[in-house]
């Protein structure tokens, strides 16, 4: 019963029904997304255009608000429409119902991850719009696909076009995450992600002699020397309190594959890393490292990678970026405690960083727990309502610098 106080609530009411659409990986249609954004659209009285930057099955929608200085560097609020499949029989409510509790508690996929973030920048606007409010930047509210995937057929190749560049974005804003205390997190740059395919060919033959250069001894030296480096990576994050996991660089052995016969000595065998290369990491020399392996060991490696990505220098937190003071302004008057840091995972922010573009990652969240691609995903709908009025209070702030 008491949970009605928010079930009457017309911005809890949008998200719910943004959430109910099951925009959901590994076939996520988002033909029932654009039809809901294009509703929003019109009722906010903001011109929608939509792109297909890889494929006619991943959209990108724009809303568009003009403002009165449009030659300016605009302002892009992005999410994604995209979710992470879910488990229902992990659930103790239907995961695309948006059931709220007595407490509030908002469940569904996506409430954290992130069509709450994208629902709030709505909110906010409506409400601006609703006061009279004008601004001087021009704001495009994206929502985007393939973010889950990486961004394949989304942000990735958008940033890349013509009609991005029309956009003439000048700061982004685009997901952070919850915490559970206080505190909430601004990401203002990303790792870059390598997956390393060590391709290790050696000596074949029979498994009862001692042949010289087998693939296992330098699959032996090779996941060696990769797992010297990352306990370094551990110590570093041991001996310094001030170091977060996004601060070093991460190395895992994911995948390990070959062989012929339990009694032959293979000609092949294949290891593979997930490497996330922290800022202060030189690429050019980790590549150089990695290669000199191979050659002490023997040679006969063969490196391939599945993702190799560039390093992209951080957006600046400091005077010489007005957009993050304007940010900064906003968040300060409203005492909020933000912390700065980078993300450990990889999110649509870095194609927009990688062009240039200054991007924050925000998603005011706290007092909850994480929950992003985890069973029971929630938002407590006063948590929701308070980041609108965060969002109102930003978004005025950097659309007027
Ligand atoms: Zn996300």
């Amino acid at each position: 019963m008491s949970a009605s106080k928010w079930e009457s609530d017309e911005e809890i009411q949008y998200f719910r029904e943004y959430l109910r659409i099951p925009s959901v990986h590994p076939d996520p249609d988002y033909e029932p997304c654009l039809a809901f954004l294009r509703g929003q659209a019109k009722q906010l009285n903001l011109p929608i255009a939509v792109y297909y930057p890889a494929n006619d099955l991943n959209p990108v929608a724009i809303l568009t608000w003009e403002g009165l200085e449009p030659e300016l560097p605009s302002i892009l609020l992005n999410s994604h429409m995209d979710v992470v499949p879910v488990f229902p029989e992990n659930w103790t409510h239907p995961p695309f119902g948006a059931d709220i509790d007595e407490e509030g508690r908002i469940f569904a996929r996506g409430t954290q991850d992130m069509k709450c973030v994208g629902m709030q920048y709505l909110a906010a606007i409506r409400a601006l719009k609703r006061s009279g409010a004008r601004f001087k930047r021009t704001i495009h509210i994206s929502f985007v696909a393939d973010e889950e995937m990486g961004g394949r057929y989304g942000m990735r190749p958008f940033v890349t076009t013509d009609d991005f560049r029309a956009l003439n974005v000048g700061f982004g804003m685009d997901e952070g995450l919850a915490s559970p205390g206080e505190d909430i997190p601004l990401f203002y740059a990303e790792r870059a992600v390598w997956r390393v395919y060590f391709h290790i060919s050696g000596t074949a033959g029979h498994g009862s002699l001692l042949l010289p250069n087998t693939a296992g001894e330098k699959l032996n030296y090779i996941v060696g020397k990769m797992m010297e480096f990352r306990k370094v990576q551990v110590q570093r994050l041991q001996n310094n309190p001030e170091l977060v996991i996004g601060d070093v660089t991460t190395i895992n052995l994911t995948k390990v594959s070959g062989g012929v016969q339990s009694n032959v000595v293979p000609p092949l065998l294949m290891v593979c890393f997930d490497c996330r290369l922290a800022l202060d990491l030189d690429h050019q020399e980790f590549e150089e490292k990695l290669h000199k392996w191979c050659d002490d060991v023997g040679g006969g490696i063969e490196i391939t990678y599945e993702q190799k990505q560039p390093k992209v220098p951080p957006t600046a937190i400091d005077d010489s970026n007005p957009f993050w003071l304007a940010f900064k302004k906003a968040t300060d008057e409203l005492k909020l405690s933000i912390k700065p840091q980078i993300f450990t995972g990889g999110t649509d922010s870095r194609y927009i960083r990688q062009v240039g573009i200054p991007a924050l990652g925000f998603s005011p969240m706290n007092n909850t727990p994480v929950l992003l691609h985890d069973h029971d995903e929630f938002l407590q709908a006063d948590t929701y309502l308070r980041g609108v009025e965060i969002f109102k209070k930003i978004i005025s702030s950097v659309a007027n610098v």
